[in-house]
């Protein structure tokens, strides 16, 4: 295994200015947070991010704190390690890198769909504030990859190989790392699909066996015409990888034999125009193959890929293609990204500084921006591209794309009506939220849910999706009509014992009230349409039979708050209060504490109601405080934990006067019933700062 000295010297290569002692801390500190954890093949689980570090450096050169925060990729997800302690060793910056890319590890592909591919790709650039994750994550898979074949399952294996191919692939190639997205690439082509790699491989074997020293005198041959022209150059000749080739067949439906760029032989010269010079000279040389010259140095591929191509007849009549390009594009076409981190014209930097940052990011900002995705809006500043969508995960770690400003009850519906329609709290991260909390990329987002939950109105003002928006409102406008129907049908009864005659629908006259049906007349008395002393007088002519109900109050309990029966905003009932309701017209029955002066006029339409208090369901009530208290500085923070300290949740606190002595203070709490409102009120009354507590 790579050691802590082995990794510093490698980097020290080309950032002489590593914090070797961070680098030692983190080696170790991953080494121990990862403990006896093992992988699929029987290493011990450190390995792993040491062997991510050592691509981050050998193969990739990047700066220390990269390779820092590959040691640590793993331990947010899979020890115990939290974000708070990372931050304190480690700074915020390594934190937040490891962060992200735990993000993108809750990602789990399964689609083998275009449009889910290009939105999971979408998805990880936009959760991508920093190139850093994506390359760390890019390195994370390259292991992953070589060690796919100790994971058992095969059903594993192929979901990590599809996942590979069209995902981390693309990714890859979109920022110019090359080498990686071969590697990758062909392992996953590798585990798909077995013959048709082996079928290929054995091709290129006899390809290459034909003439052994086909490549070695191709390489010679180039040579002495270049030197012979005082071109100083390096040769290499490259077989394409099984998967490249299999792409191409199946690109342009074309058999192996019509393949010509098997093997390309690269030409590295040390300046651009060298490159054109060499071209020249291997153009003079050798007889070319029309069409297929190609010339990216003057017009680079999107992902800024330079080199010209030229395809000639070689040794042996064989078609050979050749590419001739510089170091740098060399570097850049292997590297991609990542060769602009320590590197800038062609120079190495020691400093890596904030200049540097910004050459790479402007470059890969530009590559996105000329894509031809038409989405890609881009902040110029950071990588925020899709601007207008917000990417989070289920606890199974499917993506959900939601528009931005969604919350956890949009998640809810996007998934199922269902699940939004019994939605009772959200956890977001294993954090239990509001449910109008707004959701952030990569959260993870999980339901919970109550068969005694229904939508309420009130969602419609933080719902962003149209979905959740109808269905709400559909749901409400359902329960709404069934409520008012119940609460004309509790009146209905109510009246009837008012008058001490029993019950019996064949005594309710509906036509007398211009309804069609009786349902029609109970949702009308629901919605206080009927006049009650009208219906009392069709009732005056029947005999009572006998005293049927003893106690007629209706029961509120029965009731959603706030769709036919409402809690009066004046007094504020709560549970354990006197109360009374009256009947409003279209609103239905308001709630109202008995001591309160905005009823005296409305007697007729007094209801008796009564609370149900042997019902365990939890309900809380919002009561109003009027708090006088020391104008100290610390009176507020004494105010706030004696409410929060006896269970009760603060949702509106406003100050009403202000002296050089005292505060008047209005608090709206949510308490459960008045003994637990008597609570706080007695405990903010024994507090010094407050002089006195009053209920509103
Ligand atoms: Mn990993």
């Amino acid at each position: 295994m790579l050691t802590s000295s082995e990794l510093i010297q490698t980097i020290q290569k080309y950032d002489p200015n590593v914090n070797v002692d961070l680098v030692r801390k983190a080696y170790i500190f991953s080494m121990e947070a990862h403990g006896m954890q093992k992988r699929a093949s029987g290493s011990p689980y450190f390995y792993h991010p040491a062997e991510v570090a050592r691509i981050l450096t050998e193969q990739l050169h990047m700066d220390y704190t990269t390779v820092i925060v590959g040691l640590l990729h793993d331990v947010l997800e899979d020890t115990n390690v939290g974000f708070e302690e990372l931050e304190e060793i480690f700074g915020s910056e390594i934190a937040f890198l490891v962060e992200g890319v735990t993000k993108l590890s809750h990602i789990k592909y399964t689609s083998s769909q275009v449009k889910q591919s290009e939105s999971y790709q979408k998805f990880i650039i936009a959760v991508t504030h920093d190139i850093r994750v994506l390359i760390v994550k890019l390195a994370d898979r390259l292991q992953n990859m070589r060690t796919l074949s100790y994971i058992k399952s095969e059903e594993k294996r192929r979901r990590i190989a599809i996942e590979t191919l069209d995902l981390y692939a693309p990714l890859a190639e979109r920022i110019g790392m090359n080498g990686i997205k071969d590697e990758i690439a062909d392992i996953a082509f590798f585990t798909l699909h077995p013959n048709e790699y082996r079928a290929i491989s054995t091709k290129l074997e006899h390809i290459r066996n034909q003439d052994n020293n086909f490549v070695q005198n191709t390489i010679l041959e180039l040579q002495k015409v270049l030197s012979n022209e005082g071109i100083p150059c390096l040769i290499n000749g490259r077989e394409k990888t099984p998967y490249s080739i299999w792409k191409k067949m199946q690109k342009r439906n074309i058999g192996l034999d019509q393949i010509y760029d098997i093997i390309a032989f690269r030409i590295i010269v040390q300046s651009v125009k060298a490159c054109y010079a060499a071209l020249g000279v291997v153009h003079t040389n050798f007889r070319i193959i029309p069409g297929r010259f190609k010339d990216y140095i003057s017009i680079p591929k999107l992902n800024n890929y330079r080199s010209l191509h030229t395809t000639v007849i070689g040794t042996g009549n064989q078609p050979i293609e050749i590419q001739i390009r510089t170091e740098d594009m060399h570097r850049m076409a292997e590297e991609g990204i990542a060769a602009h981190w320590s590197y800038k014209n062609g120079d190495l930097i020691g400093k890596i500084g904030e200049a540097q940052n910004y050459a790479w990011l402007k470059r890969l900002i530009a590559i996105i921006k000329n894509s031809p995705d038409p989405y890609e809006v881009l902040d110029n500043s950071k990588l925020e591209m899709f601007d207008d969508e917000v990417f989070c995960f289920t606890s199974k770690g499917d993506l959900i794309t939601l528009p931005k400003g969604a919350t956890g009850v949009d998640f809810a519906y996007e998934i199922h009506t269902d699940l939004g329609n019994t939605c009772i709290g959200v956890r977001i991260n294993d954090k239990l939220v509001p449910l109008k909390t707004v959701l952030k990329n990569g959260d993870r987002v999980d339901i919970i849910t109550s068969p005694y939950q229904h939508p309420e109105a009130t969602w419609e003002d933080f719902v962003v999706t149209g979905k959740a928006r109808s269905c709400i409102r559909k749901f409400v406008k359902s329960q709404e009509k069934g409520e008012f129907i119940s609460l004309g049908f509790q009146l209905s009864r109510y009246i009837f014992a008012e008058m001490n005659i029993q019950f019996s629908e064949d005594l309710i006259l509906y036509e007398k009230f211009c309804c069609d049906s009786l349902t029609k007349f109970y949702y009308n008395m629901g919605k206080g349409l009927i006049p009650l002393k009208l219906f009392r007088s069709t009732l005056l002519n029947i005999e009572g039979d006998n005293i049927i109900f003893n106690d007629n109050s209706i029961c509120l309990i029965d009731f959603i708050p706030d769709i036919a029966v409402h809690f009066s905003k004046c007094c504020c009932p709560i549970l354990g209060d006197k109360i009374i309701g009256i009947l409003q017209a279209n609103k239905g029955l308001i709630v109202h504490q008995t001591t309160c002066r905005s009823i005296e006029e409305s007697y007729e339409t007094f209801i008796r109601v009564k609370w149900n208090q042997d019902d365990n369901i939890e309900t809380s009530f919002m009561a109003r405080l009027q708090i006088i208290m020391l104008n100290h500085k610390d009176s507020f923070a004494a105010i706030t934990n004696i409410i929060s300290s006896n269970n009760a949740n603060i949702s509106n606190l406003k100050i009403e006067h202000r002296t050089t002595e005292f505060f008047s203070l209005l608090v709206d709490i949510s308490v459960t019933d008045v003994a637990h409102l008597g609570e706080i009120q007695a405990a903010l009354r024994a507090c010094s700062k407050v002089k006195s507590v009053k209920r509103l």
